[in-house]
């Protein structure tokens, strides 16, 4: 067959002319694009990086109107909304990222995480732990078992904060132990409170017991299960075994001594053990002069003149205005009409130094607290008194 060059000839200048059109057409193409999306961005950018945040979203706003595609910039829109407290905007923009059927894998599920905190931040927890529940098998696993931890805290679900912190504790992110012992103490308190059977049927009083066991074992350092354990087995009879459990405190985790000392002495007089719970209160405020266990020394004292000296004595060491009023509601005084109005004052002197205060937040209260009911940090609050701190 013959061949004919002229056709080469002729073709190759066409074959240029069209490949030059083209790619003059994308070029252009990516200049218009160019033209508008970037310098929208970057004023957004500008506003941003000057904290005008109503500004930034309008030219945010503005970029993702003239290129709906943009997933940056509806990530960097929905981030804005969520910080500013405008969840119902940030979750319609993830949400609409998530519509997208162009999305990457890796978008997808940023755009999952960025939904669920939506959610988290709005205090929708149900559909936040539904959108994290979907997030563990990604790479936010580990975020999404944290939030999904502080989920389950806020609504109480504490089976499911204690399987959480338990999974957590087991792929090497952190020591949960003391907050699984808490979790297992929370879990006793609410099934005596509610007197209600738990699921596995037992007795409610059964499965306190058990639970707090648990919480033992899995924390044996942490005095709250163990002092709970005392409260509860003195609560179904059992002092004798209660005042053991509290003697095990000065031991094991001599923390918890100041706040269960009241209960030991009512226990060993019910048992006639006052000087088994006095030797070990004694060895203890000679090594941690506790205000607590000093009142609980005081008044095993047989006289006032005894107890009086023993407040005088720890005055002398450590000043105390709580202590000094202990030693004035003792005195007879000259003219003891005036006791009530005298005793009104120091009261209220006194009732701010007598509060625990949390470490964290410095939130004060007249009880002790585990958990601290204002910034919600477990153990934050010492068991000593405002004025030993
Ligand atoms: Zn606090």
């Amino acid at each position: 067959m013959e061949f004919d060059l002229s056709w080469i000839l002729l073709g190759l200048p066409v074959a240029f002319i069209l490949g030059w059109s083209a790619s003059r057409l994308d070029i252009r193409q990516l200049r218009f694009e160019n033209r508008h999306n970037p310098k929208a961005y970057f004023k957004g950018l500008n506003y941003l990086l000057n904290e005008q945040q109503d500004q930034a979203i309008d030219a945010f706003i503005q970029a993702v109107q003239l290129d709906p595609d943009t997933t940056e910039l509806h990530f960097a829109l929905g981030n804005l909304f969520r910080r500013r407290g405008e969840f119902e905007r940030a979750v319609r923009v993830h949400e609409h990222l998530l519509a997208r059927g162009d999305l990457s894998v890796q978008d997808q599920e940023r755009a999952q995480q960025a939904l669920a905190l939506d959610y988290l931040k709005a205090g929708l927890l149900d559909r936040a732990e539904d959108g994290f529940q979907k997030l563990l098998s990604t790479r936010f696993k580990e975020q999404s078992q944290l939030a999904l931890l502080s989920i389950y805290e806020r609504t109480r679900d504490y089976v499911n904060a204690q399987r959480m912190a338990n999974e957590l504790e087991g792929s090497g992110q952190g020591d949960f132990k003391t907050r699984q012992s808490h979790y297992l103490c929370e879990q006793a308190e609410l099934c005596m409170d509610a007197n209600t059977v738990a699921s596995s049927g037992d007795a409610p009083q059964s499965k306190a017991r058990e639970l707090l066991h648990q919480a033992i074992a899995i924390a044996p350092h942490h005095p709250r299960a163990r002092i709970a354990l005392a409260d509860f087995e003195h609560s179904q009879g059992q002092t004798s075994i209660a005042f053991q459990i509290a003697l095990e405190l000065f031991e094991i985790c001599p923390s918890g001594v100041p706040l269960i000392c009241d209960r030991l002495l009512t226990w060993a007089r019910a048992l006639g053990q006052v000087s088994k719970a006095q030797a070990a209160l004694t060895a203890f405020y000679e090594h941690s002069p506790s205000l607590d266990v000093l009142k609980a020394l005081a008044n095993l004292e047989p006289s006032t003149q005894k107890c009086q000296a023993l407040l005088s004595h720890h005055l002398q060491k450590d000043p105390s205005l709580l202590v000094a009023s202990w030693w004035i509601d003792l005195e007879k005084l000259e003219h003891e009409s005036d006791r009530p109005a005298l005793q009104k004052s120091l009261n209220r002197a006194t009732q701010p130094l007598n509060r625990y205060r949390c470490a964290a937040c410095g939130f004060e209260a007249q009880k002790h607290f585990w958990q601290c009911p204002g910034c919600q940090t477990w153990d934050s609050y010492p068991s000593q008194r405002v004025e030993e701190l």
